[in-house]
């Protein structure tokens, strides 16, 4: 079986510090860190102008970083031997390709604050390219810094969206804002209900051992997929539909009356998919209000699941696997998390049955021939810091 250990604060930031050093000469100003994140549920409909509901995992980003007095930005990683230099002006839309982007991209967002050259070393504990959103960690770790260090003194609302732009147009991935926001807002304990529509944020207290229940992480380790064209597919047919029903968004909208005024099947089931999804939202906020994350949210979660499965089309053989297994196993419910395709998978379990559910998920992917899973540890925690 294979645990995925927490990296204490401490040592994520120590190793970035000593990448630093080995790469740069001397010592960072100072080490920043932002976590990943899992969504609890609301999947794919951040960019819907949907309701979501994630929390942030002891998994994070450390960036150890030094101010410069030129415009030349450095930047290394423990997670690729790809070392990146370049201009400032230099940065925009594909410059740079590659893992660079998303720091350069949150400089270039940042340039009419007054952000100068820095050198940048990086280390994660998020599993990369797992759903479990290290882009935005590294974002947002990187952000930060940046704030810090050239004193920019701005929101971190301003911070987020800077983030999203480095993600959208600059790296090229069109997700949605729930990461950033998560990154920068999570409080240990708590989940984030982020109102995607107009921005707004409640914390909600999620205590799982208090309900006797444990949130599984399950990263499925699945083959990377080329799945850009279709996150972008997925916006496309709900700008279709906006057109088609005359609305701006497909918030608030009746089910049955939105399908009525659409033709095409596949049209169809991604509207439902969105409409579903966040009524499904709504009722696992109400839920978790009266602190009751056991049986009835397990349901909400395995609903989402089987909406995005069917009617969303954006899972994948690994996914399905790890979510039946685990309803096999007696687990409350189980739902792919993140953008699909791959990734990772999230299921409420009794606490006395982690290991059984874990069990039969390795023992499911096994006997399908898919690669071997990794599990994670879910503890709602806190957002992006200074470590020093
Ligand atoms: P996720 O955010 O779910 O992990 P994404 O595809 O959104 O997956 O982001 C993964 C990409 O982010 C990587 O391919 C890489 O370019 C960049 N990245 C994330 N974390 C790191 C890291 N620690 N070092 C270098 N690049 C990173
Ligand atoms: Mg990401």
């Amino acid at each position: 079986m294979n645990w995925l250990d927490v990296v204490a604060e401490e040592d994520l930031a120590d190793s970035a510090a000593a990448l630093f050093r080995s790469a740069f000469g001397g010592e960072p100003d100072g080490v920043w860190i932002a976590p990943g994140r899992v969504n609890l549920i609301g999947e794919h409909i951040d960019y819907a102008g949907g309701l979501v509901l994630p929390f942030a995992l002891p998994y994070a980003t450390a960036v150890a970083v030094r101010r410069r007095e030129d415009t030349t930005m450095r930047a290394v990683s423990t997670h690729t031997d790809e070392p990146w230099t370049g201009e400032l002006g230099d940065i925009g839309p594909g410059t740079p390709s590659g893992w660079a982007a998303y720091v350069a991209g949150v400089s270039w967002a940042l340039r009419e604050h007054g952000v100068g050259g820095v050198d940048v070393a990086v280390h994660s504990s998020v599993p990369v390219g797992s759903g479990l959103s290290s882009s935005a960690a590294l974002e947002c770790s990187f952000a930060l810094a940046l704030d810090d260090l050239f004193d920019l003194q701005v929101d971190r609302k301003v911070l987020i969206n800077a983030s999203i732009r480095a993600e959208n147009e600059i790296a090229g991935a069109s997700t949605g804002g729930m990461d950033q926001n998560i990154a920068m807002s999570a409080q240990s304990g708590h989940a984030l209900l982020l109102d995607c529509l107009d921005g707004s944020t409640r914390q909600i207290p999620l205590d799982l051992a208090a309900s006797g229940t444990r949130l599984l992480v399950i990263d499925t380790n699945a083959p990377h997929r080329l799945v850009d064209g279709q996150y972008g597919e997925r916006r496309k047919s709900l700008d279709t539909a906006y057109a088609e029903l005359g609305v701006t968004t497909l918030r608030g909208l009746d089910l049955d009356k939105a399908v009525s005024g659409l033709v095409d099947d596949t049209l169809i089931a991604r509207v439902r998919h969105v409409i579903s999804e966040i009524r499904r939202v709504e009722q696992s906020a109400e839920l978790l209000d009266r602190g009751a994350a056991g049986v009835e949210l397990g349901e909400l979660m395995t609903a989402s699941h089987a909406s995005l499965r069917d009617d969303y089309e954006v899972s994948s053989p690994e996914l399905d696997s790890a979510v039946d297994a685990a309803l096999r196993a007696g687990a409350y419910g189980a739902r792919m998390t993140g953008g699909g395709f791959g990734g990772s998978a999230i299921a409420l379990v009794p606490s006395e049955l982690v290991q059984a559910v874990a069990d039969e998920i390795a023992t499911g992917a096994a006997r399908s021939e898919l690669p071997e899973p990794t599990f994670l540890t879910a503890e709602p925690s806190g957002s992006a810091h200074r470590f020093f």
